[in-house]
């Protein structure tokens, strides 16, 4: 470990704010927080929300009910855009609210993690220019989009963006990134909300001299600059892909063994599957990872048995893919789910064949 007041410690802070802003597509500096992502939902909060401020909070699933009720915590009023878990983002009922109501804010997912359901941003990001003045700010959870497919906070008109390092970053749980745009930055200024640990204008005047306000998460940050600085030097592109076949490659087999994608627009990220009813997801989770060492993730709430979860971020090995679906057919079967029979030598081909 080295002291995070050293000019050692300074230089890899510099390389790593410089390299997120690449992941973000932003101009604009990004500021790292030692907190979980939800840490990162709650900057953006305090720093651009005012208490009675009027937001428009998407809920579809989880962590939207978790950013309105944070919302709200705060003072805000929050008027819930509620859409059926898994159901395709309804931009027609979207423009429709928001063109009878000016807001302060709209918060929204990039890509549900309950669901696996990714949002359609660049239209909402449009929807909200066109519709609201511009005091209006969109605020994005993307903690798994960003760094997983492209999600440009400038080109978009994002006002606030957060990502998380245990997601898309590939490393553990314990650092958020947050950015704002320069219209943010002007609420960000006169917000009479109390914030302390999370206020990004300390964090900007430490940034400035390469450090942060309070103590730096020294080895997350030594880890996030391997990773950024291995990423970039592929190119961003080249990273993205690999995640993309992961996916493509899960819908692909996950077909073949008769399940559907439970949302109507499946994120890249993480590929939620529909289990039919006499399955039980709880069930077919804790054999995978007693019997396989393998570690999906299952529903919440009113999804609890229902759905699988395949996370495709991280580093995973095509060969781990293969043997995920090995698995899961083996178990799907010996559960009584039958679907036609395929030849294990497809599973290998798909990865020549689409390059
Ligand atoms: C994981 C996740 C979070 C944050 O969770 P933490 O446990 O606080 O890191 C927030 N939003 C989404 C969409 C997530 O997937």
């Amino acid at each position: 470990m080295i002291h995070h007041r050293t000019p050692e410690f300074d230089a890899i802070l510099k390389r790593v704010l410089f390299n997120l802003k690449k992941i973000f597509f932003s101009h604009q500096d990004v500021y790292i927080f030692s907190s979980t992502g939800s840490g990162g939902m709650e900057a953006l909060i305090v720093n651009v929300l005012n208490p009675g401020d009027e937001v428009l909070s998407v809920v579809s699933g989880k962590f939207g009910e978790r950013w309105a009720d944070m919302a709200e915590t705060f003072g805000a009023r929050v008027t819930r855009f509620p859409i059926p878990w898994g159901e395709r983002f309804p931009l027609d009922q979207f423009e429709d609210i928001l063109i009878k109501k000016p807001f302060s804010a709209v918060l929204t997912q990039a890509c549900e993690t309950s669901t696996g359901a990714a949002h359609p941003i660049a239209k909402m990001g449009d929807i909200v220019r066109k519709t609201q003045n511009k005091n209006c700010l969109f605020l994005v959870d993307g903690i798994t989009a960003l760094g997983a497919y492209p999600l440009p906070m400038d080109d978009w008109n994002i006002d606030g963006l957060v990502g998380g390092s245990q997601k898309a970053f590939m490393l553990p749980t314990g650092l958020s990134f947050v950015c704002l745009s320069d219209r943010a930055w002007e609420k960000a200024e006169q917000v009479k909300t109390p914030r302390f640990y999370f206020d990004l204008r300390k964090e900007r005047e430490a940034n400035k001299r390469s450090e942060t306000y309070f103590s730096s998460s020294v080895a997350h940050i030594r880890a996030l600059d391997w990773v950024l600085s291995d990423l970039l030097s592929r190119g961003i592109a080249d990273h993205f892909k690999p995640i993309e076949r992961r996916c493509l490659f899960t819908r692909t087999f996950c077909s073949r063994l008769g399940l559907s994608l439970f949302p109507q627009s499946p994120s890249l990220s993480l590929t939620a599957l529909r289990l039919p009813p006499d399955l039980d997801g709880q069930k077919i989770r804790s054999r995978l990872e007693s019997e396989f060492a393998i570690t999906v993730m299952g529903g919440q709430d009113q999804l609890k048995g229902k759905i699988l979860r395949i996370g495709h971020m991280g580093y995973i090995k095509n060969i781990e893919m293969i043997r995920l679906i090995k698995a899961l057919s083996q178990v799907l079967q010996s559960e009584g789910w039958a679907f036609p029979p395929f030849d294990e030598k497809e599973l290998v081909s798909w990865w020549e064949n689409n390059e």
